[in-house]
C-alpha cells in the first residue's frame, strides 16, 4: 500500500476534475455553510439532485462496475471523491441510502444477473433510495431471531410483521428486508432477503420518537422509523440470494455495514475543532493551555487511527485481499473513539462548545451534533458488545458454542 501523502500526477488531475465538477454541481445551499442538522425537504431534494449528477458520472457509487452504473474506479480515486466531498461538508452518497452502500455490494455477490441488471443501475444512478430493514422489537443483536414472515403464495411472497429503527426522513423507494421464509425451519436456515417496493399496498411507515441522528459525515439520515407490513404481496422474483439462504446473504451485508469495505469516515469536524482551539482571540487560544494541548494531541491520534483503519479496509477490499476481523475492528474502534473524542471535546472547551455562538459559531452546531451521533452510533449495525463477539470469533478466541455465522475465508 502506498502511504504517500501527495497525489501522483494522475491523482492530481482527477482531484482537479472532481473539484471542478463539484464547483458547478453543488448548490451553495448544500456546502458546509449550512446547518448539518437540517433535514428539511429542500435539503434532501438538493442532496438527491447532487446524487443524480454524481450518478451520471458513475461517481455516486464509484467502486461499482460500470455496467451497473458505477465508475469502476481505483481505490485511490474513490478515496479522492470522498475527500473532496468531505472538504465541502458532504458525504458520499450525500444522503442516507443503505441501497448503494450495503444492498448493492450484497446483490453483486448474491443476485442473479437479472437481479443485478434490474436493481443496481437505478441505485448507482441515484434514481432510487433504499432503506435497510433488519431490526425488530424482539430482534436487534439477535438478528437470526426475527419474526417478520414472507410466505410464498403463487407468484408472490406475503409479508407480515414489523421492523424498527430503520431509514431516514423523507421516505424510500425500496426496502432491503430480511424475513423468515420458513417459520418451521431451523434457526439460520429459515431466512431470506427481499427487495420490497415501498409503494406496495399494506406498508405503513411511522416515525419513531428518538434522539435525532445524522448518519456519518453529512449524509443526513434524520429520523428513524417503524415499518409495518400487513399482508404485503411482494413479487417472488424480488427475493435475492435464494430462499432460506438469507443468513449467508446477511453475513455479506453486515460485513459491508460494519466497515469491511472501508468506510472513509469524515473526520472534518475534528480538524475544524482543533483549528478553532488554535485560533487566538483577545490574546488567548485554548491550545495555549498545556492540559488542553495534551488532550488535543490524544484526540488527534484517536481520529487518525480510526481514519487509517478505514483506509486500510478500503484498500483491502479494493485489492481483493483476504479479510477476517477488520470490519468489526473498524466498527468497534469508530464507536468507541467517537464517544471518547466527544468527551474530550467537552473537557477541552467546556459546554459552550455545544452552542452556535461566539467562538464556536463557525462550527455551526456540528459539535453538538457530533455528541449526539457519538451516543446513538453505539447501536446501529451491531453494538460494541457484538463487535467484540465478532472480533473474538475471527481471531480464534470465540466461545465454544459457535453460531454458523458464515466464514469469510
Ligand atoms: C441510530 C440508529 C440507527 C439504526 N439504523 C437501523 C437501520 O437502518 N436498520 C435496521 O434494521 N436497524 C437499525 N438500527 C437498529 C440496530 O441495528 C440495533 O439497535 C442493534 O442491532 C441492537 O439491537 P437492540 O437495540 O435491539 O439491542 P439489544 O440487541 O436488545 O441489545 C441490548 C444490549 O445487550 C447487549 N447484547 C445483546 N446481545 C449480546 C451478546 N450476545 N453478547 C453481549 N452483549 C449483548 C447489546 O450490546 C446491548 O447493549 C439502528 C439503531 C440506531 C440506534
Amino acid at each position: 500500500m502506498n502511504f504517500a501523502i501527495e497525489d501522483s500526477p494522475e491523482q492530481s488531475a482527477f482531484r482537479a476534475e472532481v473539484r471542478a465538477f463539484l464547483a458547478q454541481a453543488v448548490s451553495p445551499k448544500l456546502e458546509h455553510s449550512v446547518d448539518p442538522c437540517d433535514m428539511s425537504l429542500e435539503q434532501y431534494q438538493l442532496r438527491r439532485d447532487l446524487g443524480r449528477s454524481l450518478g451520471a458520472q458513475g461517481w455516486l457509487y464509484p467502486s461499482m462496475p460500470k455496467e451497473y452504473g458505477g465508475g469502476d474506479l481505483s481505490a485511490e480515486k474513490v478515496a479522492i471523491l470522498h475527500d473532496e466531498l468531505s472538504r465541502i461538508g458532504l458525504a458520499l452518497p450525500p444522503y442516507y441510502d443503505a441501497g448503494g452502500r450495503m444492498s448493492a455490494p450484497t446483490i453483486l455477490v448474491w443476485g442473479t444477473s437479472e437481479h443485478k441488471q434490474r436493481f443496481l443501475p437505478p441505485i448507482c444512478r441515484g434514481e432510487v433510495r433504499t432503506w435497510q430493514l433488519l431490526s425488530e422489537p424482539g430482534a436487534g443483536s439477535d438478528l437470526a431471531g426475527i419474526k417478520t414472515t414472507a410466505i410464498r403464495d403463487g407468484d408472490a411472497y406475503v409479508v407480515n410483521g414489523q421492523k424498527v429503527f430503520v431509514g431516514s426522513s423523507h421516505g424510500a423507494d425500496y426496502s432491503w428486508t430480511i424475513v423468515v421464509t420458513d417459520p418451521k425451519g431451523e434457526r439460520h436456515q429459515n431466512l431470506s432477503w427481499l427487495m420490497i417496493p415501498m409503494t406496495l399496498p399494506g406498508i405503513t411507515v411511522t416515525p419513531m420518537d428518538l434522539l435525532a441522528t445524522g448518519g456519518e459525515g453529512g449524509s443526513g439520515s434524520g429520523v428513524k422509523n417503524a415499518v409495518f407490513f400487513d399482508n404485503v404481496r411482494v413479487p417472488a422474483d424480488h427475493l435475492i440470494g435464494g430462499e432460506n439462504n438469507g443468513w449467508k446473504v446477511a453475513s455479506t451485508h453486515l460485513e459491508v455495514e460494519h466497515g469491511g469495505m472501508g468506510r472513509l469516515a469524515d473526520r472534518r469536524v475534528i480538524y475544524e475543532f482543533i483549528e478553532l482551539c488554535r485560533e487566538r482571540r483577545d490574546g488567548y487560544a485554548i491550545a495555549d493551555d498545556p492540559g488542553a494541548r495534551a488532550e488535543l494531541v490524544e484526540l488527534y491520534i484517536e481520529a487518525e487511527i480510526t481514519r487509517l483503519f478505514a483506509l486500510r479496509n478500503h484498500w483491502l477490499a479494493h485489492t481483493n485481499q483476504p479479510r477476517s476481523y477488520e470490519g468489526a475492528q473498524y466498527s468497534l474502534r469508530r464507536k468507541l473513539s467517537g464517544l471518547d473524542i466527544s468527551e474530550k471535546m467537552l473537557r477541552i472547551a467546556g459546554p459552550c462548545v455545544l452552542t452556535k455562538d461566539k467562538r464556536w459559531g463557525p462550527l455551526r452546531g456540528t459539535i453538538e451534533y457530533f455528541q449526539r451521533d457519538a451516543i446513538t452510533a453505539l447501536h446501529p449495525g451491531a453494538t460494541t458488545d457484538i463487535q467484540r463477539v465478532i472480533m473474538a470469533r475471527r481471531i480464534g478466541i470465540g466461545g465454544r458454542e459457535r453460531e454458523k455465522a458464515g466464514a469469510l475465508r
